[in-house]
Parts: structure tokens; C-alpha cells; sequence
């Protein structure tokens, strides 16, 4: 069990989970408690196992008084240890005392359930005796009690009832909290990213001991995540797909040209201020430099009007392009993130449709062209339907292609044949890690030397 930092032997605090009876604090909690490797406390047991009688027979035989004394002692006794995951019970923070005692040594977590929910959720049996009176008596609860909840809690995490993301959700912010004095990249999903590995060589060779997991954090618990890592002593952290553009509104502030582009990759923490910035468009940049290219003077063919797409044709327009052209399956969403450069540049960006007809014509007009679709990444079924828009590009023209699972997509094996410059996302993928990295540490870093550390890392897992 992990009760203090496994780096520097210094305490973990203590996460307290409130909310009303039945909102999942046990069920979740002990989950969460297990896959996290924390210790679980669940209150209202402690106090059974000291008394040796039900809640209910307390309650019954000795009255609410003497079961919230014996409360107070319990949480008191639980709060003085240390990196323990505690289900308190639903009335817990009645008492001032008790409040105070979690506020002073507890990171606390209110699990916000709609009573009305809860009510439908359970049956009555019994084992909870303020839920005896059926589900006017819960309403009548959360009206007494949601105000404390509130004013008590770090943060509020949702709970809708689907127990996987419930989990997923709880998981993600004890996370947020234990990953102390380290840095995370949050998704959904999140298991395949390489981002652990290269910010894990990064640090490893910076001397630091820092952890970096990968946090997987469903849509619904995105500003409870934000919350916990605001009041944590995370450094930062990365955000991949789907939280690029979810995430600004929940930040304190947001770097100009990631409030241009629409999207955030990293954020930093100072102090619990939280600031958003874009480093995947200086980690394109980068790396289109590493190949010989850059983007003053070119005319550029965007493919795809996703996040990427978006701040990459933002980056392009800004950085000096001749001609910037974007084209998406959904003609719309091209429209619109050619607009958002029309109107905020002033510069003269184009869009159109993903059809091989238009690929063609826009391809003549080109000389870089940026895949910014998953069509041909690893596991997608789907590819483009033609690549016969590769033979209009001049022959000095370069195709990079975000994905780098598979190294070399079908897309760029077509540009080689034809005799073009093409590469992957890899690059891209170190270049803006590390400038990342820089943003977190508050630094400038060596950064040919960690580019080819992490690389090497890459290659190591591979
Ligand atoms: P996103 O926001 O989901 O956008 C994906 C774009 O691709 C959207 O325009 C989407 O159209 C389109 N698309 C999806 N499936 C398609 C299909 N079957 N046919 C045609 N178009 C399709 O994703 P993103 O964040 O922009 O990322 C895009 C790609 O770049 C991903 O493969 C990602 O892994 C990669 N990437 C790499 C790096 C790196 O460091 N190398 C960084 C960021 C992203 P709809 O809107 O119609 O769905």
C-alpha cells in the first residue's frame, strides 16, 4: 500500500470522499482504493467494527448523537495517518469539528449524486437508517445537507451511475492528486499514448524524479480532473483527444496563439494558477524543419478540420504560408476553421471537401501537404480513397503525416513512390513533449540532446 511518496518517502494527504448516502462513495471508493494501490477506510465500518453493532442498531439503541460522536473519533483517528482513500459517512460534515479536521488534512472529494437518482437506485434495506422514510426523506437530505457538501468539498466530481466511468472518473482525480510533484497526459482514451515513455526518458535524464502517468478522464469528469490538479502539486500536464478545446474554459488562462487556434495540449501549474498553451503547433514546425522544410512561402494542403488541423492551418497562416487550404469529409467544419483564420489572421485561408476530385485540384496548387485525418492510422479500416492527388504535387513538395502508428502509412509509402519527401508524426509527437517540458520545468532545455533521448526511448519500447 502506498502511503507516502515512493520518491521521497514524504506523506501522501488524504482523500476523503462525501456526498450523500448511496451517491457510490463505498463502491467506487474501494475500486478506486485497489487499482491505485491506496488503503481504504470506509467510516461508517470502522465505527461498526469499534461498537461491534450495525449503523442502523446504533442509531436504533443509542441515537444519531451518540453515533456522530463516535464518528468524529473515527475520522479524527483516520486523518492523522497518511495516503489513505476514506469513504466518509453521508452526514459526516454536520459537525464543524469534522469539517474542519478534513479541510486542515484531507484533500476532499464530494461525489455528487442527484438524490432523485440515488432514490430510484435503491430499494430500501434497511442497512441505512436516515434512507428509511424512502426518497422524500433523501430529497429532504440533500436540501440540509448539499450546502456543506459544497463549501467542504476540493472538488465535485459527477456521478451519473454507469459504474465504469463513475470509476474512471474517481480514478482520474486521485490521481490528479497522487501523482504528486510530477506531471500526467490525460485522454480518452488514453492507455496507447506514448507521451508516459518520452516525458519519463525526458526527466529521467534532467536527473528529475518525477512521475508521469497516462490519466484517463471521461468527458463528464474533465472539470472535476482540473479541479483536483489546480489544488495538487502537479507541475502540468498534457491533454490528447478529446479534452483540447473542453479544457480552455475551465483554465485561469490561456497562452494567445492556443486561444487563437482553438485547442491546448499542455497546461501549466504555478501555484494553482492554471495556464494553457499549444506546443503541437511549434512540435509540427520543428519538425517539418528537421526534414528541410518550414512553412514561409508554401502552399499548404491541410487534410482534415479536426483539432490538430485547426491549430496546424492556424500555425501555417501565422508563420508566414503563402496559401493555406483545408479540406474534411464534413465540408462544414473546413469552412469554419478557414473562417476562423479569415476573420482572425486576416489571411486568406480555403476550404473545400475531402474528395479525391478536389484532393487533385488543390494538390496542383501545393507543396506541403499535412494528413491531419487518422485515415491509415493503425486499427482504422478506412483510408483514403485515392492517392492519385500525389502526382499533382511538384516534385520538391513534402507529405507529412501526423500518425506515426504505423511508421510509414500507406499514405507516405505512396509519396515515396512518387519520389516525394514524406514523413511521420514522430517527430512532431518528441518536438512538442519537450516543449512542453520546458513550459512545466519553467526552463530552457537542450533540446537536440533530449529529442534524441526520447527517441531512443521510443525505439527501446518498440
Ligand atoms: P480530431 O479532432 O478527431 O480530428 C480528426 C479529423 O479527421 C476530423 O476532421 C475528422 O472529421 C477527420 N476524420 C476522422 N475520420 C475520418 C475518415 N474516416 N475519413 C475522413 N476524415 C476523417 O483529431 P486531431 O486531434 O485533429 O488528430 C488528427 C490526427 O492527428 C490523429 O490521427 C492524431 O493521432 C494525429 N495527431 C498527431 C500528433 C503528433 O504529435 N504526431 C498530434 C496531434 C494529433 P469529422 O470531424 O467529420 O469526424
Amino acid at each position: 500500500m502506498k502511503n507516502s511518496d515512493p520518491r521521497n518517502g514524504a506523506p501522501l494527504r488524504n482523500i476523503v470522499l462525501t456526498g450523500l448516502p448511496g451517491c457510490g462513495k463505498t463502491t467506487l471508493g474501494s475500486k478506486a482504493a485497489a487499482i491505485l494501490n491506496l488503503e481504504f477506510i470506509d467510516l461508517d465500518r470502522e465505527i461498526e467494527r469499534r461498537a461491534g453493532l450495525s449503523v442502523a442498531e446504533i442509531f436504533t439503541r443509542f441515537g444519531e448523537d451518540r453515533f456522530r460522536d463516535l464518528e468524529t473519533e473515527e475520522l479524527l483517528k483516520a486523518v492523522a495517518r497518511q495516503g489513505l482513500l476514506i469513504a466518509a459517512g453521508g452526514g459526516t460534515l454536520l459537525r464543524d469539528e469534522n469539517v474542519k479536521a478534513l479541510k486542515d488534512k484531507a484533500f476532499v472529494i464530494f461525489l455528487d449524486r442527484a438524490a432523485e437518482k440515488i432514490a430510484a437506485d435503491f430499494a430500501d434495506d434497511g442497512t441505512r437508517p436516515l434512507l428509511r422514510g424512502g426518497p422524500e426523506r433523501l430529497l429532504q437530505l440533500a436540501r440540509e445537507r448539499q450546502e456543506r457538501y459544497l463549501s467542504a468539498a476540493d472538488v465535485i466530481l459527477p456521478n451519473q451511475g454507469d459504474e465504469e466511468d463513475g470509476l474512471a472518473g474517481l480514478t482520474a482525480v486521485v490521481s490528479a492528486e497522487t501523482a504528486s510533484g510530477g506531471c500526467a497526459v490525460i485522454g480518452h482514451p488514453v492507455a496507447h499514448s506514448l507521451s508516459p515513455v518520452i516525458h519519463g526518458a525526458v526527466f529521467k535524464s534532467l536527473g528529475l524524479d518525477w512521475p508521469y502517468p497516462a490519466i484517463d478522464v471521461p468527458p463528464e469528469s474533465l472539470a472535476a480532473f482540473v479541479g483536483a490538479a489546480r489544488r495538487s502539486s502537479l507541475k502540468g500536464f498534457n491533454i490528447t483527444i478529446p479534452h483540447k478545446s473542453a479544457v480552455i474554459p475551465l483554465l485561469d488562462e490561456v497562452d494567445e496563439e492556443a486561444a487563437l487556434a482553438g485547442a491546448v495540449n499542455a497546461v501549466t501549474n504555478r501555484r494553482g494558477r492554471l495556464i494553457g498553451f499549444n506546443t503541437d503547433m511549434e512540435g509540427l514546425r520543428a519538425s517539418l524543419i528537421d526534414h528541410g522544410h518550414d512553412f514561409p512561402g508554401r502552399n499548404v494542403l491541410i487534410l482534415g478540420a479536426g483539432g490538430a488541423a485547426g491549430s496546424l492551418a492556424f500555425k501555417a497562416a501565422r508563420s508566414g504560408a503563402a496559401r493555406v487550404t483545408i479540406l474534411a469529409r464534413r465540408v462544414e467544419a473546413a469552412d469554419q476553421a478557414a473562417e476562423r483564420i479569415r476573420r482572425r489572421l486576416k489571411f486568406m485561408a480555403n476550404s473545400g471537401p475531402l474528395t479525391p476530385e478536389s484532393m487533385a485540384e488543390e494538390a496542383a496548387a501545393s507543396d506541403l501537404v499535412i494528413n491531419c485525418t487518422p485515415l491509415g492510422m493503425l486499427g482504422m479500416k478506412d483510408n483514403f480513397q485515392s492517392f492519385d492527388f500525389l502526382d499533382r504535387l511538384p516534385p520538391e513538395a513534402a507529405v507529412c503525416d501526423l500518425i506515426y502508428n504505423p511508421a510509414r502509412t500507406a499514405l507516405l509509402a505512396e509519396a515515396e513512390k512518387r519520389g516525394l519527401t514524406g514523413f511521420n508524426g514522430l517527430g512532431m509527437l518528441i518536438h512538442q513533449a519537450i516543449a512542453a517540458d520546458e513550459l512545466f520545468l519553467n526552463r530552457t532545455l537542450d533540446k537536440a540532446k533530449l529529442y534524441r533521448t526520447a527517441a531512443g526511448a521510443l525505439c527501446e519500447k518498440a
